[in-house]
């Protein structure tokens, strides 16, 4: 009897589990490898004190009738609209209601939070997902058609193996997503036979590491410092949240995540402050503390509310490669010059869904490319579901 076909997937956040969930159900035996110790990647719950906080991305928006009806699936009762409104601010923090046009859209998460997405598409995609797992660069055999995926973060761990696969898919931010490539080899022996591959028919042709990786770089990513601000009061206002229009202002976002069904207790606050790019840079290196104290003077004078200077705990998320720098709502047919040139190594079986392939740092935009990958990858073995 022949082995199933093998696909690795680097990354467990919304790209990689889409991947993982139209590969679902398919004759493939399908692995996840993810650096960090939980999935989710961007989209990241945190708990602490009784409150539960999405960290990284807000909200979950209404993508292409597959996303929505997929999403739709993954509700077991706990699935949030969160329905209340956002509202613009610009440089000068003047504070107007927001897009009359854009009421009507849906703001999504789970009580349990947005890492709840990721994490029920992979439980329920059947797949393998080992975290803590460093992907550090790929093998690829073209003699034998085979990838070799390097855990170099586990080589401490003597029962630690290297992956062999069929195919891979690597879906981190363009910039980890081309150290990968950069680090990548051409590990086919001497040969003078044709190369062979169980991924297609046809003998395949050695991957360009170097351009793949250039294409992944050439996409720019903002970063992105997300607080997290809890006060032992509550605070009512119109909106569920701020955005700043212009870019000219220190603060990006502040939402009220107790607008969240299940998210903070009753007579508590917890706001979310994500700060501009420019700040965030500008920010590496302060101490977590003295960055809070700024955020928190900056929420204050934008909500004009003096008590939210001094919250009584904060959190803190850098994201340094947190959005690509792009117009994340733009033309969803819209295709940046990157992606056809990070398509050219599908043939011997190499796949990018990362978001620097398009440019869209958007949850439903990961979801649709990790699925129509995966549909690829499907299509290319053959592999029809199996009911
Ligand atoms: C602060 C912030 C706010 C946002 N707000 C919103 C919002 O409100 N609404 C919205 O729709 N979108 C929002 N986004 C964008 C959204 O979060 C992303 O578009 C989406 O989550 C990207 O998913 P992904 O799977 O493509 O990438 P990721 O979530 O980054 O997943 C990639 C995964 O790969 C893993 N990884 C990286 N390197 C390696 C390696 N070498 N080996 C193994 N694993 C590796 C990472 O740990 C990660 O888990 C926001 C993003 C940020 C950062």
């Amino acid at each position: 009897m022949t082995r199933p076909p093998r696909v690795a997937v680097v990354g467990a956040g919304v790209a990689g589990a889409g991947v993982a969930s139209a590969l679902g159900e398919s004759a493939l035996e399908v692995t996840v490898l993810e650096r960090d110790d939980v999935a989710g990647g961007r989209t990241a719950t945190h708990r602490r004190d009784g409150c539960r906080y999405d960290i990284g991305a807000n909200y979950l928006s209404d993508g292409s009738e597959r996303v929505s009806e997929l999403v739709r699936t993954l509700d077991d009762g706990d699935l949030v609209d969160i329905g209340a409104s956002v509202w613009t601010f610009d440089a000068d923090g003047r504070i107007s209601p927001g897009d009359e046009a854009r009421a009507d859209d849906h703001r999504w998460t789970f009580e349990g939070g947005l890492a709840t997405l990721p994490r029920r598409l992979l439980e329920r995609s059947g797949a393998t997902v080992r975290t803590g797992c460093s992907v550090t660069s790929l093998e690829y055999a073209s003699d034998e058609g085979r990838w070799i995926v390097d855990l170099g973060g586990e080589e401490t761990n003597a029962t630690a193996e290297n992956l062999d696969a069929d195919a891979v898919v690597l879906t981190p931010p363009g910039p980890a997503t081309a150290s990968i490539l950069e680090a990548s080899v051409d590990g086919s022996e001497e040969s003078e036979s044709q190369p062979q591959s169980t991924f297609q028919s046809q003998p395949q042709s050695q991957p360009q590491f170097q351009a793949l990786a250039e294409a992944a770089r050439s996409t720019p990513y903002r970063s992105v410092h997300s607080f997290a601000l809890h006060y032992p009061f509550d605070l009512e206002r119109p909106f569920y949240a701020l955005v700043n229009t212009d870019r000219e202002h220190p603060v990006g976002w502040v939402a009220r995540e107790g607008e969240k069904r299940g998210h903070v207790p009753e007579g508590e606050t917890l706001l979310i402050a994500q700060m501009a790019s420019d700040w965030s840079v500008t920010h590496r290196s302060t101490p977590a503390a003295d960055a809070a104290r700024e955020a928190a003077a900056r929420v204050a004078a934008l909500l004009e509310d003096d008590r939210l200077a001094d919250p009584d705990w904060t959190d803190l998320v850098e994201w340094r490669d947190a959005l690509p720098d792009t117009d994340p709502d733009a033309d969803a047919d819209a295709e940046t010059t990157g992606t056809d040139r990070l398509r050219g190594a599908e043939s011997a079986g190499l796949f990018v869904a990362s978001d620097c392939t398009h440019g869209r740092g958007r949850i439903h935009a990961a979801l649709e490319r990790g699925l129509t990958v995966g549909d690829r990858i499907r299509e290319s073995f053959g592999s029809d579901r199996s009911h």
